[in-house]
């Protein structure tokens, strides 16, 4: 399998730099309006169009027979979503979580991070190509619809440092929360967590190294939040970045977070 030719790529990725910078984040709920009515627009005009194969696709942008071929995420941690032994029954905590539980109440992952789904997040993250976070965004919502027995309140992008934001003109984690909120139908929030300082890699450190990189790395400027609330991310890898956001929503007034990224990566350790 290998990604489309670029021409689909770069013209989609114009369509959405176009109506990104021109109505803004700041204005969620104005934008969501345009979305939908250039989603409806664009959809007419050019209808959707596989973004591994090229051929004639669905209401979203992935053909059945790609999607079928995609590395789902199965046979996970209930809490964390790191994998398991494939005869484990669903439901059941991986021994680290036994031992230690995250910040947060439930992981759920839609894919493994492999190819093609590294690659689509990749050119999401690096080369701003736009439209794999809305493909990205809806396969994450229609597995979370198969099997989550609650939803949220509230949908929380992962926050960027303003200064990462800059540089990079947008944030992949509300590029795919974005399709999964109006999927669900829930409300997003994309300004009342806040990360306060550049982070760096967590997976690049040891445990003792991550809990300091993370100590007070995210405020939640929202006077009042839900009981329950999602936090949407690209990739899981330690799970110590979703975990400290966990806690700070926490702190701040929330009862249970959950957490859904597209992929899970193998690395473990959440601190
Ligand atoms: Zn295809
Ligand atoms: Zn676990």
């Amino acid at each position: 399998m290998t990604l489309a030719g670029s021409g689909f790529e770069a013209e989609a990725q114009a369509e959405c730099r176009e109506y990104s910078m021109g109505i803004g984040s700041c204005q969620p709920g104005g934008r969501e309006k345009v979305d939908k009515w250039l989603g409806r627009a664009w959809r007419l005009l050019c209808p959707p169009t596989c973004v591994l194969c090229g051929a004639n696709a669905r209401w979203i942008d992935i053909c059945a027979g790609c999607e079928t071929d995609l590395p789902r995420h199965e046979h996970a941690c209930a809490r964390c979503a790191v994998p398991l032994a494939g005869s484990i029954a669903g439901g059941l905590e991986c021994g680290q979580c036994q031992r230690r539980q995250p910040p947060f109440d439930r992981a759920l992952c839609a894919f493994d991070y492999r190819f093609p789904v590294d690659r689509l997040l990749q050119a999401l993250k690096f080369r701003g190509a736009l439209v794999y976070g809305r493909v990205l965004g809806e396969l994450l919502a229609a597995r979370v619809e198969s099997v989550a027995d609650s939803l949220p309140a509230l949908i929380v992008p992962m926050p960027l440092h303003r200064r990462r934001l800059g540089e990079r003109g947008f944030n992949q984690a509300y590029e795919i929360a974005r399709p999964v909120a109006r999927r669900l139908g829930l409300p997003l929030n994309s300004s009342g967590g806040v990360r306060l300082r550049a982070t760096r890699e967590q997976s690049l450190l040891d445990a003792q190294e991550r809990r300091a990189n993370l100590r007070g790395a995210f405020a939640a400027r929202q006077a009042a939040w839900p009981a329950h609330v999602a936090i949407v991310d690209d990739v899981l890898t330690t799970g110590s970045t979703a975990g400290e956001l966990a806690r700070t929503l926490k702190k701040a007034g929330a009862r249970q977070v959950d957490v859904w990224c597209v992929a899970r990566a193998a690395k473990w350790g959440h601190a």
